[in-house]
């Protein structure tokens, strides 16, 4: 009985090894006939350009919300196999119909005119973007990986990836399709899983990647409507989706394989990005702003320290609360005030779960972090990964205040019924914090301080977030006494609320003449 079992076992072993080296030749079958159905063979660059829509990731209306949709203006991706390089070039814009209807949401809408763009390269171990005035932005060493994940997730990209790796493969029916899958970890850390069809071409690859508040989020990405493009076949549409929702939809109109091109690192992004500071400005009665990037505040009571705002990642985190503990050295944090639920204001929140404090956030907005709190963060496991605990929450429903007799914050939340020709669309969970003692008003997105446009210059975006007039209409509506504001989106401070009263003039004279001058009409084209 032992013989026949010891037997067996060699036998599964034996079989077990022919199966893996059968798979493992399959995989490379597999490969080398997408590389002929593909014509990949001698595809050593390609670029093409597309139509199509963008979405801004993490700026939905509502935490449930799909992210907020742009009409792109150009889109042009030029891809440098051979190098491990790429540029990726577009601009958007919203489109009039979305703007007329009102579309809802952050991500600078409502966005009027030429709008925004957008230019990211990446070349091996480098990635830089392109700032306003033409010069390399250089980005941190994270991004660079990021990027490699996006050129290793093309469709050629994959290819080569995966032909570089000893990929498992398995058959699965996808809606009612038969697949191929080839499964591989890029670079030791990023699972990697290609779909091919029963034609050889790639359907749809989908990754994992980093993300400091949704944790390891899929990035997925559908490959249809393969055309020839001298011989290469190419994908011309292209849905590519992030944290559950799409963040591109691409109709590819032109590309040309195996163009020259030379992606070549500027001087500028061979510079390490400087690292984080927090720099400190007093306001007075135990109140600081801590400016990293955006701005957050830090409020001291009796027995305790709150934050408001907890934007960005665990990296500005870590170095608000450090700042904190210089300015008030032997009081807890013990509450961290949540504006809203758009990824750049809650993407610092864990680090301050991970220390002890409390969320303050609009009631509607527990459910969803709690169920965003338990998603995998392995990638890039953070503090509240590495030690998890449950979050705590302090809900606000109209209004909230937190008091200790001498020093309070006041919480309302920005809402706009009473007022149908200024909508609140940026999040409807938003809140802003006033500060009696101080008559200081923190508040996110509803407006940004701008440098002031000289008159008679044309103006070819106007950008509205913001709603600066709800938001005055707002304070209005609450009898709030505000002498200076706060923006989170600034890094210089407070200013004087005449100026928001002076901007809201400013952008009424703007928007008069935008809707006159018939040349900056880009958005209608
Ligand atoms: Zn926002």
């Amino acid at each position: 009985m032992r013989k026949t079992i010891l037997w067996a076992c060699a036998f599964l072993a034996v079989f077990a090894a022919v199966e893996s080296r059968v798979n493992a030749k399959d995989a490379r079958d597999v490969l080398a006939d997408m590389v002929h159905a593909m014509g990949a063979a001698n595809l050593k660059t390609i670029q093409y350009s597309a139509t199509g829509t963008y979405f801004w990731l993490g700026q939905g209306y509502r935490s449930s919300d799909p992210w907020p949709k742009f009409t792109l203006r150009n889109y042009t991706r030029t891809l440098d196999y051979e190098n491990g390089a790429y540029e990726e070039k577009f601009a958007w814009t919203e489109s009039p119909a979305d703007f007329a209807n009102q579309q809802r949401g952050g991500g600078l809408t409502p966005l009027k005119g030429e709008g925004m763009g957008q230019d990211n390269f990446l070349s091996g171990d480098y990635a830089w973007n392109l700032g306003p005035n033409g010069n390399a932005v250089p980005q941190p060493a994270a991004l660079a990986a990021e990027r490699r994940v996006r050129l290793a997730i093309t469709p050629y990209g994959w290819i080569q990836a995966a032909m570089k790796a000893n990929p498992m493969m398995k058959s699965q029916t996808v809606s009612g399709r038969k697949m191929t899958v080839l499964s591989f970890t890029l670079e030791g850390k990023y699972k990697v899983n290609g779909y091919i069809d029963s034609q050889n071409l790639l359907d749809k690859v989908e990754t994992w990647i980093p993300q400091p508040i949704l944790g390891d989020m899929l990035v997925e990405i559908t490959y249809s409507d393969y055309k020839d493009f001298s011989g290469v076949k190419l994908p011309t549409r292209i849905v590519q989706k992030e944290g559950g929702f799409p963040v591109l939809d691409l109709t590819v109109t032109t590309a040309s394989p195996n163009p020259a091109v030379a992606i070549k690192v500027p001087d500028a992004a061979k510079v390490a990005p400087a690292p984080l500071s927090v720099a400190t400005q007093p306001l007075g009665d135990g109140v600081w702003i801590l400016r990293a990037g955006t701005q957050s505040l830090a409020v001291e009571f009796k027995d305790y320290v709150a934050i408001i705002d907890g934007a960005g990642n665990e990296a500005r985190s870590l170095g608000v609360i450090a700042e904190t503990r210089k300015l008030v050295p032997n009081k807890p944090i013990r509450y961290v005030i949540n504006t809203h639920h758009h990824l750049d204001h809650s993407g610092g929140l864990r680090t301050f779960v991970a220390e002890g404090a409390t969320i303050v956030t609009a009631a509607e907005n527990k459910p969803y972090f709690e169920k965003i709190f338990r998603l995998p963060h392995n990638l890039d496991p953070d503090e509240l990964a590495r030690n998890p605990r449950p979050a705590r929450f302090a809900t606000v429903n109209e209004m909230y205040v937190l008091s200790d007799g001498n020093q309070s914050i006041e919480l309302y939340r920005l809402h706009d019924d009473k007022y149908p020709d200024h909508w609140n669309s940026h999040a409807p969970d938003m809140l802003i914090a006033y500060l009696p003692r101080q008559k200081i008003l923190a508040e996110a997105d509803f407006y940004n301080p701008a440098a002031p446009v000289p008159a008679n210059v044309p103006v070819a975006t106007i950008n509205l977030i913001g709603n600066k007039e709800d938001l005055a209409q707002n304070l209005q509506r609450l009898k709030l006494d505000v002498q200076r504001i706060v923006p989170m989106h600034y890094n210089n401070g407070a200013v004087p609320y005449e100026q928001l009263q002076t901007e809201i003039q400013i952008e009424r004279e703007q928007l008069a003449q935008f809707e006159k001058d018939a040349n900056s009409r880009i958005a209608g084209r």
